[in-house]
């Protein structure tokens, strides 16, 4: 079984982002990432955004409210950002404390800083197929994984384990966008195995430890794990027994080291595309 590299990938995206860079000539985009809270899963990606947003030339700075912050005071300082003009992109982390309403936050973000995806137009326009919106940076690492290895998917089974608004969805929007014949899995599916084993290409984005095993994969299949776990010796993991679909599978995502390592790099790359279409340069 072949392992598909997230690194290679977040490479070839780094060049793209350094052409894209060249055109905004000496403008150096700025991400602004914002946090609620100090939940140690956000913290860490956070910290992984800011290290690779530096790494491909661009800035990032944390916004950052104690758990404690209310809706009316959040959505006040939120809507403050999203209106700054300092700020190209933002990443809003999630999921926001009970008390905040994702609803009512995502519909304050403005859609040409939306890298994420998380606006109800950019994910109207993910779902009508246009070009032009910014899908959620996961599900267009999964299809920049497919570009990359030129895994064709026109035509394809494709099955999506999982149907959250930031993955399953848009990312099998984004396969019906490029043709792929496209079965989405959730937990009210009958014979998940069976549905999953006729897939050639199979995205397990279910959050659900290991769950797929040999039986879930056919012959020759393409598999990617969107999933992140820290297993039994604290070790990261995620929703494939890697080990045990090798016999199956033609290739794979790791965890680490696969598809977690492409999404930071799409939304730098998102990024310096929100700032060209604002017309930025010094
Ligand atoms: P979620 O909990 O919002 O959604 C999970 C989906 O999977 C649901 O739609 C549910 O119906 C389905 N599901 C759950 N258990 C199932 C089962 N046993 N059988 C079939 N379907 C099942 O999760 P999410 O936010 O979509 O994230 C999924 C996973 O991806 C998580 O492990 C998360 O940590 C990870 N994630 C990774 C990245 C990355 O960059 N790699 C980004 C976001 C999320």
């Amino acid at each position: 079984m072949i392992a598909l590299k997230g690194k290679e990938v977040s490479e070839t995206i780094k060049q793209q982002v350094k052409e894209e860079l060249e055109k905004l000539h000496g403008y150096v985009p700025t991400l602004a990432i914002v946090r609620v809270g100090e939940k140690p899963d956000d913290i860490s990606y956070e910290r992984g955004a800011i290290k690779k947003a530096e790494s491909f030339g661009l800035s990032a700075r944390s916004y950052v409210f104690a758990e404690s912050v209310s809706e009316v005071e959040f959505l006040e300082e939120f809507k403050k950002i999203n209106q700054d003009d300092a700020v190209d992109g933002i990443l809003l982390l999630k999921p926001l404390p009970r008390h905040i309403s994702e609803k009512k936050a995502e519909e304050v973000m403005d859609p040409a800083k939306d890298l994420d995806g998380i606006s109800p137009l950019n994910l109207a326009k993910v779902f009508a197929g246009e070009k032009d919106g910014f899908a959620p940076c996961t599900a267009q690492a999964v299809m920049e994984i497919l570009k990359y290895y030129q895994i064709p998917v026109s035509g394809k089974r494709a099955v999506v384990i999982g149907r959250s608004m930031v993955v399953g969805r848009p990312l099998s929007m984004l396969f019906l966008k490029e043709n792929a014949t496209v079965t989405i899995c959730h937990t009210k599916t009958a014979s998940l195995a069976q549905v999953c084993s006729e897939a050639e290409i199979l995205v397990a984005a279910a959050g659900k430890k290991k769950m797929v095993d040999a039986s879930f994969v056919g012959k020759d299949a393409v598999v990617l794990d969107v999933g992140i776990h820290v297993d039994e010796n604290g070790k990261l993991c995620g929703d494939v027994d890697y080990e045990a679909v090798s016999g199956k599978a033609s290739m794979a995502t790791p965890v680490p080291g696969g598809v977690g390592a492409v999404t930071t790099a799409v939304l730098c790359l998102h990024l310096v595309q929100a700032a060209q279409r604002k017309g930025r340069q010094v």
